[in-house]
Order: C-alpha cells, then sequence, then structure tokens
C-alpha cells in the first residue's frame, strides 16, 4: 500500500512539474506567438514583427539569418526544442540576436548585454520557475 501511494505522489509531482506536451515540439504558430509575447514583454515591441520562423535547423539548437528582403529568419531544431520550456529559453537568445544583429561578433558585447537585461528583467526566472510572478 504504501509502494502504490508513493507512486501515485511521484506520478502526481512529475505531472505538475512537466508540461504534458513535452515530447511534442511547440507549433511554428506557438512560437510565433510567443515571439510576439517576448517582444511586448521584455522588447518594448520593438523587435521586428514580420520574422520567419520555422524548423529548418539542423545543426545547431537554432540559428538567426537576416534574408535578402531584410526580414529576419529565425531557424530551429526541434530535435532540441521539444520542451516548451527549452523552447521559449532559446527562443529569447535569438531574439537577442534579431536585437543586436549589426554587431560584428555573433556573441559579443551587445548581445550579452541583451541577454544580462533579460536577465535583470526577470525573463529567465520567469522561464525557469514555475509560478514566478505569483504572489505566495
Ligand atoms: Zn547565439
Amino acid at each position: 500500500m504504501r509502494k502504490i501511494f508513493i507512486s501515485i505522489l511521484l506520478a502526481l509531482s512529475i505531472a505538475t512539474c512537466t508540461d504534458a506536451r513535452m515530447h511534442v515540439p511547440p507549433t511554428v504558430k506557438e512560437i510565433e506567438n510567443q515571439y510576439r509575447v517576448f517582444n511586448e514583454q521584455y522588447f518594448d515591441n520593438k523587435l521586428p514583427k514580420d520574422v520567419v520562423i520555422d524548423y529548418s535547423e539542423s545543426d545547431d539548437m537554432a540559428s538567426t539569418m537576416r534574408m535578402r528582403d531584410g526580414r529576419f529568419h529565425i531557424a530551429f531544431n526541434e530535435k532540441f526544442v521539444a520542451a516548451p520550456r527549452i523552447m521559449n529559453l532559446v527562443l529569447l537568445h535569438e531574439q537577442c540576436h534579431v536585437r543586436t544583429w549589426e554587431e560584428p561578433l555573433k556573441h559579443g558585447p551587445l548581445w550579452r548585454t541583451c541577454m544580462l537585461t533579460l536577465d535583470v528583467t526577470g525573463a529567465f526566472r520567469n522561464e525557469m520557475i514555475d509560478n514566478y510572478e505569483e504572489k505566495l
């Protein structure tokens, strides 16, 4: 009986600490929506709104490129970003690339400042700590 109780408790704790869709990558539509939310929440809505997002990255977790027409293209690798929490962290990383695109170094001082600003404003805590903004 005790083992059954512990098993049920473990199952419940797993169910409440993980996203049920953990192994289903977010859809492109969901990522685009999250991009909009983060743009408003952390970038004063100053990032371009016409960014192209897809799952065409095959080597790295994600990459950001600028296309000939001037729009940005953020490509994700669904092998690495199936968990929405990871997707959101990688998305914020890529949004800092969009923000600091003119910087010659890939992860130079401007990009780092962007990431540190996200940290100071609580972006990573909000993603990593469940219910971080709720009053307890
Ligand atoms: Zn990067």
